[in-house]
């Protein structure tokens, strides 16, 4: 799509009768431009908040974008050629930060609104970073440890002319994970000629990682979860989820949820799902997955796709895969009453809309998922001090930042008397004009 797209969407909140008023934008079926979807979020909070157009203008665009395509030494000897991506969106408020994601559907407007949905998330949380993100279209699941390597240097030294602690800091995302990082921190160190922990997080804790990162991002859900219902005056135990995905996001949700006494009914991962209304063993599935490599097969469960996984009757409902899974097409059919946002961007405008009038409470992904930037800004912290702090007081911490952003966007809820969404958005959104509004616009 053309970079000046203007508003695609009014950007006033919601009411009960919107959808029918004329003018509203049409419900379309199915998929969206993630680009697009971000760009209409934001324009959302633009009136609401009045931000001043210029500003408006800037946000719209990513900052600098950068694509490489780069060779890689197959184990056949063949030369494949990949194209890989870093775009950062903003650097208002400090160094780019966002994660690295490896997957056949890598494009670069997927990776534009990765990166504009980092800013917000980083000013909703208030950590000091800009957003970022990055991605090889590749299929990692094709590739040999030796292949996924050789992949990994190139690209880190690809997109070197970017990175460093104090200017971009990427971090896992879709299909990476602490081995990739610590990859990447060699390559990197290689070059400069000493070891720079800071240029990247979510590392092995044995090259600088953190205590608690990697269940970080899960940790998150939970924390904004138990906040969401804790202020309806209700409580977890028992309340019946699903979650959909059991990458790093999905099955720390819903480890650390069976944990803290909401029963899991349902997961899945890219080969489908499973089902068993009377609870599933967390802990027996996550074997399970390590020995077959799926959740597929597991024993007393009926299966289900990942379509139906999003309609189960459940309490909660964990969309923690991909963009553009909650859509116009499947919004209506939605039975949880709430949707705790592990993914980022799985819910479309449209289908934003439609939950909001049947009254289901969405967890936005930019509050929701933010546990896991939130750890990497701590591991960064210590890299750069040089001085590692306990799992325990890092998941304190982890909780106060929740806990202050969820405080945050409510009040922002109230003020406006937005969806949690749109709240979120005039949060961070105010939170990252303002520092442009410091700064002044250069020259
Ligand atoms: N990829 C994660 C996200 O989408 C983490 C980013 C980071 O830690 O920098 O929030």
């Amino acid at each position: 799509m053309a970079l000046d797209s203007g508003r695609k969407q009014p950007a006033s909140t919601w009411t009960k009768s919107d959808a029918a008023k004329p003018g509203a934008p049409a419900v379309t079926q199915g998929h969206v431009n993630p680009y697009e979807m971000a760009v209409q979020q934001f324009d959302r909070v633009v009136d609401l908040i009045k931000l001043d157009s210029g500003i408006a203008e800037i946000l719209r665009h990513p900052q600098r974008e950068l694509t490489v395509n780069f060779p890689v030494r197959m184990d056949d000897g063949s030369v494949h050629i990949f194209t890989g991506y870093r775009v950062h969106h903003s650097i208002a408020r400090g160094p780019a930060k966002g994660g690295l994601r490896f997957a056949s559907a890598v494009d670069i407007d997927e990776v534009r609104a990765l990166a504009m949905w980092m800013t917000w998330k980083c000013a909703v949380v208030s950590i000091p970073f800009g957003g970022a993100k990055g991605g090889v279209a590749c299929d990692p699941k094709s590739l040999s440890l030796g292949e996924l390597e050789r992949l990994t240097r190139r690209f880190a030294t690809e997109i070197s002319i970017l990175m460093s602690p104090d200017r971009d800091i990427p971090a896992p995302d879709v299909n990476t994970n602490p081995q990739i990082m610590a990859w990447i921190m060699d390559t990197y160190s290689m070059h400069a000629g000493h070891s720079v922990t800071g240029v990247v997080t979510g590392k092995p804790l044995s090259v600088g990682g953190s205590e608690g990162r990697a269940e970080a991002t899960g940790r998150g859900v939970l924390y904004t979860i138990e906040e969401a219902i804790r202020r309806r005056g209700n409580s977890l135990q028992g309340m019946s989820v699903a979650v959909q995905g059991f990458g790093n996001v999905g099955s720390v949700s819903a480890k650390l949820l069976d944990e803290a006494g909401a029963k899991v009914v349902a997961v899945s991962d890219s080969k489908g799902g499973i089902y068993n209304p009377a609870g599933l063993d967390i802990k027996q599935l996550v074997r399970h997955r390590e020995e077959q490599g799926t959740v597929r097969g597991f024993r007393g469960t009926e299966v289900v796709t990942n379509a139906e996984l999003l309609e189960l009757p459940v309490d909660i409902l964990v969309p923690a895969a991909y963009e553009n899974q909650i859509t116009a097409v499947n919004a209506p059919r939605i039975k949880a009453q709430l949707v705790a946002e592990g993914a980022n961007g799985p819910t479309t405008p449209e289908a934003d809309r439609i939950l909001f009038d049947r009254g289901i409470t969405v967890l936005p992904d930019i509050l929701c998922n933010a546990g896991g930037v939130t750890v990497s800004y701590f591991e960064w912290v210590q890299d750069l001090q040089e001085f590692f702090w306990e799992e325990a007081e890092i998941n304190a911490k982890l909780k106060r930042v929740m806990v202050r952003a969820f405080d945050a966007v409510e009040q922002a809820q109230e003020n406006h008397q937005a969806d949690m969404r749109t709240a979120a958005y005039v949060v961070g959104v105010q939170r990252v004009a303002e520092a442009i509004k410091t700064r002044g616009i250069y020259p």
